[in-house]
């Protein structure tokens, strides 16, 4: 974004031309949109769980109710506060990301053993399948270790929480050139085409009553968008409603004549 500011220069009454000053605002522009986003945020997505907590509260206080009706409640005052915990957790940690403040500790990681791990940990799921399968022979990037956890739990987790009657949820791993592609594929809800676009957003849900039941910030995704795209990797997705998902993720390949000469421990 550019600011543009013009003056004539004038000699002895006589216009000899034109200053012009091109002032980039690119800085106060985003800054702005920050404001009114964090506006938006105040109003939508804190409101209604804090008013669900004041209206809970307000009846345990003034009404006499059963011990079964207060737990009830009570329950759901719980739900409601770690909800806004967890909304402004992911909220402070994507403006952490998008202005640059975050900082990634790099290493070495086998991706094919980091998705293992976040498999094990859905393993437990009753109605899903979830399983990895590894076709790649290259699997060493780059990458913070931690936040590739978190992206592939984030993803992972949205596939078993958008497929309500079960499925198999599987993480592929190939290599394609230079680049390891992993794709999270699940038999879910699936997403309206024209919303495919959106989902990266922040805050962005789709609005329809099956899916507003499913909880979530509406920060997942654009969260894991950020940290792919600061380790040099992408993020899209493919769907077909009432038949699943599959979230795309390529990473940078470290390359095989480095990896040949690091020690075997420095590989975690
Ligand atoms: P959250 O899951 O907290 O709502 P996300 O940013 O992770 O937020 O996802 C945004 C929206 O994208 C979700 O609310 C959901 O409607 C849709 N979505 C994400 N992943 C899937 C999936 N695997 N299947 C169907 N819909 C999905």
């Amino acid at each position: 974004f550019i600011d543009v500011y013009a003056t004539s220069v004038f000699q002895r009454d006589e216009k000899i031309g034109t200053i012009f000053v091109h002032r980039d605002i690119t800085k106060e522009y985003e800054v702005d949109q920050m404001k009114s986003e964090l506006v938006s945020t105040v109003s939508h997505e804190l409101r209604t769980p804090l008013s669900s907590v004041l209206g809970f509260t307000e009846l345990l206080i003034t009404k006499d109710l059963q011990k079964e009706r207060q737990q009830k409640y009570l329950t759901t005052i719980h739900k409601e506060a770690k909800r806004l915990t967890n909304l402004i957790n992911d909220f402070l940690d994507l403006q952490r990301m998008e202005s640059g403040n975050q900082s990634y500790e790099m290493e070495l990681c086998k991706v094919d053993e980091v998705a293992m791990d976040v498999v094990r940990h859905f393993k437990h799921e009753k109605k899903h399948d979830v399983f990895l399968i590894d076709e790649a022979q290259h699997v060493t990037v780059r990458a913070d270790r931690e936040r590739l956890i978190q992206v592939f739990t984030n993803v992972m987790s949205n596939a078993i929480k958008f497929s309500p009657n079960g499925g198999d949820v599987k993480i592929r791993l190939k290599n394609e050139k230079d680049q390891l592609l992993i794709s999270i594929q699940d038999q879910g809800l699936g997403i309206p085409e024209n919303e495919v676009p959106m989902l990266f957003k922040k805050f962005h849900r789709i609005d329809n009553s099956e899916r507003r039941k499913i909880g979530g910030t509406g920060l997942g995704l654009a969260i894991c968008k950020e940290i792919i795209e600061s380790h040099q990797g992408s993020i899209w997705i493919e769907s077909t409603e009432g038949k699943g998902s599959t979230i795309y993720i390529t990473l940078p390949i470290y390359s095989q004549k480095n990896i040949e000469t690091i020690n075997d421990d420095f590989i975690h």
